[in-house]
């Protein structure tokens, strides 16, 4: 089924008279914490520490995209490479049977220039190496967030060109997107770390499959040529269809719970999170913080009718 709302939120998601509005409720600052850590490293730190000391592994976003000008990719770049430093200090357990470094950044590649009107790719591909031999530093990994499809080509490529420096170095491949099932197989090789997620953007039908059925159909698709493949998969998905193939899979190709890992958002299905954890599997928790949180909500919104109504009905009563 399609989300009849879906497209109108995630329209509201690049308005700025719709974030004026929103961010002016008092209320909104709850909502929003259910699904962001804080605005603060020192918020985030709490929660990263919480989720570590409960044998979830994290990675955290510092919240912002589609940077406009060079000082703010700079500022960017300078908030990820303090955040990692910080992330190091912490104790941070391997789980059993997994060489997986427990915590890692996600970061997206808009965040660090690459939508700039001149040189974009190549201020992103060179902030993206400083963060990247700052991780290395510290023992943390990082993963390159997907974006809407026009950004696709030159992610996957900054990404491949720095693996042959940094060979844990993930990628997101969006499950929605018609191209996908050949990113797999591209992808699908040993020492690939792919985080396979269904799509979170507004995306026309030309690249995108839209129904509800037909992205979860390719989603079991893909994820079969990663599970079959030599690489590091990263199941990123709350759906428990998702879930119980992920299972089957696994069972049915051999894998090991250290050959690959569960990741959820923060904040959604948190007793499932729980549960696979207890389980001997390793899981990864996304965690954002920062103050440019409303393209993310309005994502998450978007994903669930059952959250606006939430959203729309704390607002009504609270204004
Ligand atoms: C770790 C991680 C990283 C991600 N990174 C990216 C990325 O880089 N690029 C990108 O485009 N997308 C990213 N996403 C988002 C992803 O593309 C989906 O939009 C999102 O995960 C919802 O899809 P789903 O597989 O959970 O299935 P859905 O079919 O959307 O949801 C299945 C079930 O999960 C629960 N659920 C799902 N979403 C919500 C919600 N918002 N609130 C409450 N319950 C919910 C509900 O029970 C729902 O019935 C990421 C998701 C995860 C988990």
């Amino acid at each position: 089924m399609v989300n009849p709302l879906r497209p109108a939120i995630l329209a509201a998601s690049s308005s700025p008279r719709m974030k004026r509005l929103l961010t002016g409720f008092p209320v909104t600052a709850q909502i929003v914490r259910r699904f962001v850590a804080g605005e603060t490293r020192e918020e985030l730190l709490a929660v990263a520490a919480a989720l570590s000391a409960g044998g979830r592994m994290v990675s955290v976003d510092f919240l912002g995209e589609y940077t406009t000008d060079r000082e703010q990719a700079r500022d960017t770049l300078d908030e990820y490479c303090a955040l990692i430093r910080e992330l190091a200090a912490l104790e941070r357990p391997m789980l059993p049977g997994t060489t997986a470094q427990p915590v890692e950044v996600s970061v997206k590649l808009s965040a660090l220039g690459l939508t700039l009107p001149v040189d974009g790719p190549a201020v992103a591909t060179e902030n993206l190496h400083l963060l990247c031999a700052e991780a290395a530093r510290c023992a943390v990994w990082v993963t390159v967030d997907a974006e809407d499809h026009t950004t696709t080509d030159a992610t996957l490529a900054t990404v491949r060109a720095l693996r042959a420096e940094f060979p844990w170095l993930g990628a997101v491949l969006q499950a929605y997107l018609r191209r996908t099932e050949a990113d797999c197989r591209a992808f699908a090789g040993a020492g690939s770390r792919i985080r396979l997620c269904k799509g979170a953007y507004r995306e026309p039908h030309d690249v995108a499959f839209r129904r509800a059925s037909e992205v979860t159909a390719s989603y079991l698709r893909c994820l079969e040529i990663l599970m079959r493949g030599s690489g590091y998969p990263m199941v990123a998905s709350h759906d428990p269809e998702v879930l119980a193939a992920a299972e089957r899979l696994v069972a049915g190709t051999g894998r090991a719970s250290g050959d690959f890992e569960y990741q959820m958002l923060y904040g959604i299905r948190d007793g499932e999170q729980m549960r696979l954890a207890r389980a001997d599997n390793a899981v990864r928790v996304y965690v954002p913080y920062g103050s440019q949180w409303y393209g993310y909500l309005t994502r998450r919104l978007a994903e669930r009718p059952a959250n606006l109504t939430f959203f729309l009905r704390a607002v009504a009563s609270n204004s």
